[in-house]
């Protein structure tokens, strides 16, 4: 998706753009995608035409300009104020609202990015509809990237927030890795550990917090592997490997029921005997334990 933000501040350019035949809108209710399953799940995109009957001065006042897919506008609207969305004429048979977190294993990369986008827009347009310094309504600009404060002494600008959450595989320098369980998770599953970093904090700090807080192992060396987008409601999950620098595990009970340090070849068993399950394949959790599991050579050290 190409965010191209110039254009959110030309209002003749956003007109045109939203009568554009082949404008995609994906659609939010009540924090729920938009989605048409037949054999396979995609984004259900609607048409120009198809929205005119669904913005009102409220929904218009959630529109974000995403961005463009090649030279096709893509838009989104929340549509929460529908008591039963399913009725409404224009949607009646677009498909079905779904959480984004059951749906997202089943949708193209492309689909889960756009609703990701989407959900994560139109939740924060929802939730800032008033001023946090002078408690006035806000209304949208730039495209719906931007809510100012109506109250003129006031003029506070708001902007999409993103919260920081660090998710981290900590290994011990060898053969082992250490994954946890929450009492809430079914059972035989295991995962990375993760938390959100604190103001003031560095990335690295927050890493080494956490693992404390939650295992009560120390962490030394702290290496970046990627990130991953979380939009449940705002947050980018920034992952890592961490280098533990001791050994003995005591679970918070508040956050960890159980902990537990893995061998490589205790983790390939336990999944193959069903004891382990780990998160699916299209998280960020998973993708640093199978990256720890098949190394490249080197790159543990990296
Ligand atoms: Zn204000």
């Amino acid at each position: 998706l190409d965010r191209r933000h110039l254009v959110r501040r030309d209002p003749a350019e956003l007109e045109r753009l939203e009568r554009h035949p082949e404008a995609g809108f994906v659609v939010v209710w009540r924090e729920r995608s938009l989605v048409v399953e037949d054999g396979t799940a995609r984004a259900a995109l609607l048409n120009s035409a198809d929205v005119q009957s669904l913005l009102d001065a409220e929904t218009r006042s959630t529109l974000v300009l995403l961005g463009f897919e090649g030279e096709l506008p893509r838009f989104a609207f929340d549509v929460s104020a529908l008591e039963e969305p399913e009725r409404h004429p224009a949607l009646a048979s677009a498909g079905d609202f779904l959480d984004l977190r059951q749906v997202a294993p089943r949708v193209p990369a492309r689909d889960g990015n756009l609703l990701a986008y989407a959900r994560a827009m139109t939740t924060w347009h929802r939730r800032h509809r008033f001023c946090g310094v002078c408690g006035a309504p806000t209304e949208s600009r730039d495209a719906g990237h931007l809510r100012v404060c109506t109250r003129s002494t006031c003029a506070q600008q708001g902007f999409p927030r993103t919260d920081c959450a660090v998710i981290m595989l900590v290994h011990d320098g060898g053969e082992r890795c250490l994954l946890g369980r929450q009492a809430a998770w079914p059972p035989g599953v295991y995962s990375t550990l993760a938390g959100f970093v604190e103001p003031g904090e560095n990335l690295e700090h927050a890493v080494a917090r956490e693992v404390f807080e939650e295992v009560g192992v120390r962490v030394g060396h702290v290496t970046y592997h990627s990130s991953q987008p979380w939009p449940f409601p705002a947050s980018i999950m920034l992952g890592f490997w961490a280098e533990a620098t001791s050994e003995q595990i005591e679970a918070d009970p508040s956050e960890i029921e159980q902990a537990h340090w893995f061998t490589r070849q205790q983790i390939v068993e336990q999944m193959a005997s069903g004891q382990l399950r780990l998160p699916p394949r299209m998280s960020i959790s998973r993708r640093l334990v199978d990256d720890w599991l098949n190394p490249d050579p080197g790159s543990l050290s990296r």
